[in-house]
């Protein structure tokens, strides 16, 4: 599943490809995928619109169009964008097509179809409950010190658990919420409330750092639309300090990386420079 660093780059992506097209026609494939409106509407509402920016809240793709509506996708498992030239033929499950006014088709396709998207008024968009609850983004001022300080005392869950609460801490997966605490030499075991001040500013740090670093790394991959495939490349081969290193020598201090289960969902740590 991509998580908000790699959704960060599909959305650069997607500016590259598309940015100030306009929508002339939509052929929704599989309308199941569409959460709201009706599909006449949400077709009819989109033709003729200008995509006039591609933007990201959380892992919400949000295309801003000249019609003051929002297209909403959110891509889960398997969802991508690939953009088509007007001669080469669709892409497998081409669930829905955007026929763009250069010729080129849009498409996005999901193999899994626990894609989601939905078309609202950009006035209504911060007033939908699935982006009013996000976090604070990570890398803006809105994620301050205090506002993390105050997130943490209120918690006596996990850090882990915490960190992976998109609504409390934004943009942290399982892999990244496992980098961050060994970035932070911190056991992801121990409760939110109980971080010293000092530890907390540390996790802050190494929150945005693995973030920021995830983002980077992506950014030297030619993120291209017309293979499906490359937004993945960023978390598929790319280094882990500790995710799925489980008995493997810690790359501080050798000691073997342990895994243990939080929440249905595994953790890996360094049991030594994660000692508390
Ligand atoms: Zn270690």
């Amino acid at each position: 599943m991509p998580e908000l660093p790699e959704v960060e780059h599909v959305v650069r992506g997607l500016r590259r490809a598309v940015l100030g097209r306009r929508i002339i026609a939509t052929d929704l494939n599989l309308p199941r995928l569409l959460a709201a409106p009706t599909p006449p509407t949400f077709k009819r509402k989109l033709r003729g619109a200008r995509i006039d920016a591609i933007n990201r809240r959380g892992k919400y793709i949000l295309f801003e169009l000249d019609s003051r509506d929002v297209l909403l996708v959110h891509l889960r498992m398997t969802g991508k964008f690939l953009c088509i030239q007007q001669d080469e033929p669709l892409p497998p499950y081409p669930h829905v097509v955007f026929y763009l006014d250069d010729d080129r088709r849009l498409v996005f396709s999901d193999m899994r179809q626990f894609g989601r998207l939905r078309l609202v008024r950009a006035s209504n968009l911060h007033s939908l409950k699935q982006i009013e609850e996000l976090a604070p983004e990570p890398l803006t001022d809105n994620f301050s010190l205090d506002y993390f300080l105050e997130t943490l005392a209120g918690s006596r869950r996990s850090l882990k658990q915490l960190l992976l609460d998109q609504t409390r801490v934004l943009g942290l997966g399982n892999i990244y919420a496992s980098e961050a605490l060994f970035l932070a030499r911190i056991n992801p075991s121990k409760s939110a409330n109980s971080l010293s001040k000092v530890r907390a500013l540390r996790l802050h740090q190494a929150i945005r750092n693995i973030i920021q670093e995830a983002i980077a790394a992506g950014s030297t991959l030619r993120i291209d639309l017309t293979d499906g495939d490359s937004s993945y490349i960023g978390t598929s081969e790319r280094f882990w300090r500790v995710y799925e290193r489980a008995g493997e020598p810690c790359v501080n201090c050798g000691t073997r990386i342990k895994r243990i289960v939080q929440g249905a969902r595994s953790t890996y740590y360094c049991p030594r420079c994660q000692r508390r």
